[in-house]
């Protein structure tokens, strides 16, 4: 079959689309791209998207233009909590819940079968089994994302994903170190960890996050290794001993914030408050000289007060970081948040949105002019034919541009921070590493 597959949402969502496409090579499949003929559609769908509805539909429709007479096999988060919305969208075959997800090529007869549409969604709960993901960057195959963490056992109010991937579960360690073992053989030069709660990791056998940490410090791996966004109560000191120990995990931080007060923090039940965060964030800051810190914050929340997002602002300014990923906050149906009062007008919330990102991006360029003159290990990523130059990251998260052939691709370089082009620092060789 031609299968075509698209993806909605988080980079652990792409891992698990990429692990399905591989699955569907390994039985002989052709793999197409999504709007061209195709004997079956895949969607792997997000809820924390606006109006994953909407959006759920306009990839079906767009599929289905390209492809009139394909089967159409949904799944992911939105999948999971709203099965009957997504069967009733014309064209769809079968609906797949988040436990089977990764069992589509293996159910695939069964799952086109039947003449009407096919809802499969299980109930999550305390038994559902983890099943692991690794995936990589495209043809350029510089960054292995592996997935070894899923679920979430918190209950932030305005947070549908513990609903849609069920409860915490997670890799074991030995099998991590089989897919680290791969990723060294495919000859990728970074891999990330990720997980939905990582922090919260915990194997079958009750190793914590620090155990993985120190395992990947004693394997000696040929590449560098990236931790994916971490709670702050999660952060603890056995993790960052471990990490400043090791060369191969770089200095690089992404750690949700969501609100800079105190008030929010607790209606929002996250696990730690503005001290907390601090006392956290400092702490890695004086580790780890030059790192890049990313923060997530969400602006507009129900019953943040002007005074309140002003704490947040203020709070940002006294706190080390490089970059802010800013999410306007928008109604999830099934969450607390949805139904609390004190909702914020849409157009406050997009100015205090645009607010946030002006800061961030002061503040990234204010990062970027500290690093120049440094000298970094840079991942070439994606080639820009037109300014025939690679884009992709120094160690510490600096975005960077480095104007050479194409035929570079599958090295890491030690190079030197020169100038700020844009939003980008353009570097220059120093040494090259070739696998
Ligand atoms: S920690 Fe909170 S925001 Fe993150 S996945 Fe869990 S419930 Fe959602």
């Amino acid at each position: 079959m031609r299968v075509a597959l698209h993806t909605l949402g988080c980079k652990l969502n792409s891992t698990e689309t990429a692990a399905i496409e591989r699955q569907f090579r390994a039985q002989g499949h052709d793999i197409v791209e999504y709007g061209s003929d195709a004997d079956l559609l895949l969607i792997n769908t997000c809820t924390v998207t606006e109006q994953a509805d909407v959006e759920c539909r306009k990839v079906v429709r767009k599929g289905l233009r390209g492809a009139p007479d394909a089967r159409v096999i949904v799944t992911g988060c939105y999948a999971q909590l709203q099965p009957e919305e997504i069967a009733s969208i014309d064209g769809v075959t079968a609906v797949v819940g988040t436990t089977d997800k990764l069992k589509i090529v293996e159910q695939l007869s069964d799952l086109l079968s039947s003449e009407t549409v096919t809802v499969r969604v299980d109930e999550l709960s305390s038994g559902t089994t983890f099943i692991g993901a690794r995936s990589g960057n495209g043809n350029s195959r510089t960054r292995a994302f592996l997935k070894i963490q899923d679920g979430c056992d918190y209950s932030c109010s305005f947070c549908t994903i513990p609903l849609a991937r069920g409860p915490a579960r997670a890799m074991s360690l030995d099998a991590i170190r089989r897919e680290l073992q791969a990723i060294a053989v495919e000859g990728y030069q970074e891999c990330i960890l990720t997980g939905i709660n990582l922090g919260e990791y915990r194997s079958p056998d009750n190793q914590r996050f620090a155990n993985v940490l120190a395992m990947t410090a004693d394997m000696d791996l040929p590449y560098r290794i990236r931790i994916g966004s971490i709670e702050p109560n999660t952060l603890n000191d056995d993790v960052l001993r471990i990490w400043s120990e090791c060369s191969n995990i770089v200095p690089h931080l992404h750690m949700p914030l969501q609100s800079g007060c105190d008030t929010i923090l607790r209606s929002m039940k996250r696990r730690y408050n503005t001290s907390m965060y601090r006392e956290r964030l400092q702490t890695f800051a004086e580790l780890f000289a030059d790192a890049g810190i990313g923060i997530d914050v969400i602006a507009g929340y129900p019953g943040e007060t002007q005074s309140h997002f002003d704490e947040t602002v203020q709070f940002l300014h006294s706190i080390p970081w490089t970059y802010l990923h800013v999410f306007t906050y928008s109604e999830r149906e099934l969450t607390p948040a949805a139904n609390y009062s004190g909702a914020v007008p849409m157009n406050e919330r997009r100015e205090r949105t645009r607010i946030l990102r002006a800061q961030s991006q002061k503040r990234t360029s204010e990062f970027h002019q500290q690093q120049i003159g440094t000298e970094r290990m840079f991942l070439p990523e994606g080639y820009d034919v037109e300014a025939r130059a690679w884009t992709g990251w120094t160690e510490n998260h600096v975005a960077s541009i480095l104007h050479a052939p194409y035929s570079i691709e599958k090295v890491r370089m030690n190079v030197r921070l020169v100038e700020v082009v844009g939003d980008k620092v353009r570097v220059e060789p120093i040494e090259v590493h070739t696998v």
